[in-house]
């Protein structure tokens, strides 16, 4: 008996240190299985957009206007690398200063995180990884620019956030000496695919505006894989599109 609640009390405090660190406001959820996508309008009152929202996130970007948009201006720097695994992904934190100016209006870059395989697909087509750049306005509005990732050379500013971050769930590691050049995170041809979506996590917040490059950028296989150890699969399958347009941008 006393085995038994030596067990029940140490069970106790997992589940207490569990939810602690996961916060009481956000309930849990995945990528598979019980507490997966199918079911994460279920999991809590406060994700039923994940299921009634018209304007879910990703979809299968297929052209329907193009046109010449305006050039977004990037207003990006070396930053320190401060990176957070939250469980769901590796994310690195950005401070305040950096941002993206689209006809005058102006979103200050919070953090950009990863996502295997691709969100978005082009087409039909998949690519390994996806890098989301969050933004935000003064109002609170979003907006996230969307880098698809294939194969190809190392990209040095990836190199040290997947080795060095912080391999357990919870975990926030400032990496002493590294800068990380946002530049390199973004393709040389900088047109877009425009349309409106939301978050591709819980709560699927929509009103997100999103920002999806046409070209990819690449990374190593090496450095796929040292992803995909970390977080198997952590992408939202393809939601649908129903009326919105996607715009693509042609220069
Ligand atoms: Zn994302």
């Amino acid at each position: 008996m006393r085995a038994v609640a030596i067990l029940a009390s140490s069970l106790l405090l997992l589940a207490t240190t569990a939810s602690v660190s996961r916060g009481s406001s956000t309930p849990h959820w995945t990528y598979d299985g019980e507490d997966g996508p199918q079911h994460w309008a279920q999991l809590d009152h406060s994700f039923e957009t994940c299921e009634l929202g018209k304007q879910q996130s990703p979809v299968d970007l297929v052209t329907h206007v193009k046109a010449d948009l305006p050039s977004i201006k990037f207003n990006y720097g070396e930053i320190p690398t401060e990176v957070v695994n939250n469980g769901h992904t590796m994310q690195v934190n950005v401070p305040y200063g950096y941002s993206i100016t689209i006809e005058d209006h102006t979103y200050q870059l919070v953090q950009f995180h990863f996502h295997t395989p691709s969100e978005y697909q082009i087409e039909g087509k998949s690519f390994p990884l996806e890098l989301h750049l969050v933004h935000k306005d003064e109002n609170g509005a979003l907006a996230v620019v969307g880098v698809l990732i294939q194969e190809g050379g190392v990209s040095p500013a990836l190199e040290r956030i997947f080795w060095d971050g912080p391999a357990d769930a919870g975990k926030t590691k400032r990496l002493i000496d590294v800068k990380t050049d946002l530049e390199s995170l973004l393709p040389a041809d900088k047109t877009y695919y425009r349309f409106m979506g939301s978050l591709t996590t819980p709560p699927c917040s929509e009103g997100v505006n999103w920002f999806e490059m046409r070209n990819p950028i690449e990374a190593s296989m090496a450095q796929i894989e040292k992803f995909r150890q970390l977080f198997p699969m952590n992408a939202r399958p393809i939601q649908p599109l129903n009326n919105r347009l996607v715009v693509e941008d042609i220069k």
